[in-house]
């Protein structure tokens, strides 16, 4: 059975945009999501610094003097969600409009598709904040390295560009761009999912392009690789020197392999259940590790088509702090089916499956927001999967002004429905 499409009703763009000057308070008050628990009547202060509204202080409302003067929310307030492996929404596709095209054509000496790339991003960064997106890092399958090359340094501009117009207080109905995810091309052939096979290549490969082309990769912030392919353990020592998140997937590692991986400063496992061995209980492979190893934060997508949405809840319990939600969103999501193509790779989205000619899935047709009701409705707690989908990814990323009620944070919040999870809006203070 499709899952149901889970329409949120959103009215608003995100909460830190503001037009009130620089040094004036505000407050909310009501329930709300902290250390990953729902405080009940929490008081939120809220002070405009530079073009952002930022958190001074969070806590029980209690008889605190600026409870008389805070907004009241009704429901649940949260902070907007993190997406560390989005490829796109509503036709918006993180390769911009011409997609692997146009990054190849562009390595044979045609015009550079870069301005067209940030482009194409920062109107996914205005889709994503109506879906409740605080911020979000742009993802590509396997490319070329030329390729690869140029559209990081695209996501690296587009980022660039958003954070000078936030200064100027423009950009405030985007959610925030982050750095680039490269979901191959150091991966396994036998779990290549919907990457084209002719583009994997070694580690080793992959490194020393990072090495020899540092300048252009420094958008860089996560890489998926398998860490059993030649030169993986060397790739991860090198991304973790640079604070470049090492996660693992695509990847046929044994169970031995990944709790290696992980030990020596991988920090994440990409798609838990899609693109790597099934559990086999005399084989625990990948997926078993990523269960078992403390230091690994895994992404899980809750599709309820990646994975079995009971089984996702299982898995979500036994991950508790360490389980991240990720939307793997392609430009199809919010679209009517069609054909469409999924970096070099022609895809096809039908009853809520994206998925190549041969039923390979490819990525997804939905955003976090319907991904977190999905996860609730199926019985997971409300204040968990919410967590999963804001401060884990944030501290994945080492952003503490990300994903979390908390002085310091940003605050770009939601109002979600208690009952469930559901967006409501985003908060404005
Ligand atoms: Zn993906």
């Amino acid at each position: 059975m499709p899952p149901q499409q889970v329409r949120p009703h959103y009215s608003e763009g995100m909460s830190s945009r503001t037009n009130r000057p620089a040094g004036a308070r505000t407050a909310l008050r009501g329930d709300a999501l902290m250390n990953g628990r729902i405080v009940p009547d929490a008081l939120i202060e809220l002070e405009v610094r530079g073009a952002e509204q930022v958190i001074i202080a969070v806590g029980p409302a209690g008889r605190r003097a600026a409870g008389a003067r805070a907004r009241r929310v009704d429901g649940l307030i949260a902070p907007g969600y993190v997406d560390v492996h989005i490829h796109g929404a509503a036709g918006h596709d993180t390769l911009g409009p011409r997609g692997s095209q146009a990054l190849s054509e562009a390595t044979r000496g045609a015009k550079s598709p870069e301005p067209d790339i940030a482009a194409a991003l920062r109107l996914l960064a205005r889709e994503t904040a109506r879906h409740g997106y605080a911020a979000f890092v742009p993802t590509a399958p396997s490319l070329p390295l030329p390729s690869l090359r140029t559209w990081v340094r695209a996501v690296a501009r587009a980022r660039d560009e958003q954070s000078h117009d936030r200064a100027a207080g423009r950009a405030r109905d985007e959610a925030i761009i982050l750095g680039a995810h490269i979901e191959g091309p150091a991966i396994a052939h036998a779990q290549k999912g919907a990457n084209d096979p002719t583009l994997i290549i070694d580690a080793t490969n992959l490194q020393a392009d990072l090495q020899n082309r540092e300048h252009d990769w420094a958008g860089l912030s996560i890489v998926t690789l398998a860490p059993e392919v030649r030169g993986g353990g060397e790739l991860i020592d090198y991304l973790v020197a640079r604070r470049i998140v090492a996660s693992l997937g695509h990847s046929a590692a044994s169970y031995e392999q990944a709790t290696a991986a992980w030990s020596h400063g991988a920090s994440s496992a990409t798609h838990l259940g899609t693109c790597m061995e099934p559990l086999d209980h005399r084989l625990p492979g990948l997926a078993g590790a990523a269960l078992a190893h403390p230091k690994a934060r895994v992404e899980m997508i809750a599709d309820g088509v990646h994975i079995d949405l009971r089984l996702a809840v299982l898995y979500a319990q036994l991950l508790g702090s360490r389980l991240m939600l990720v939307s793997d969103a392609l430009s199809a999501a919010g679209q009517p089916d069609s054909d469409f193509r999924f970096g070099s790779i022609p895809a096809r989205s039908a009853n809520g499956r994206a998925a190549m000619s041969d039923g390979t899935l490819a990525g997804s047709l939905s955003l976090l927001d319907t991904g977190i009701v999905r996860i609730v409705q199926a019985g997971y707690p409300l204040a968990a999967a919410l967590t999963a989908a804001t401060r884990t990814p944030a501290d994945l990323l080492r952003l503490p002004e990300l994903g979390r009620l908390a002085p310091g944070a940003i605050a770009r919040l939601i109002h979600v429905n208690p009952a469930t999870g559901a967006l409501v809006s985003a908060l404005r203070g």
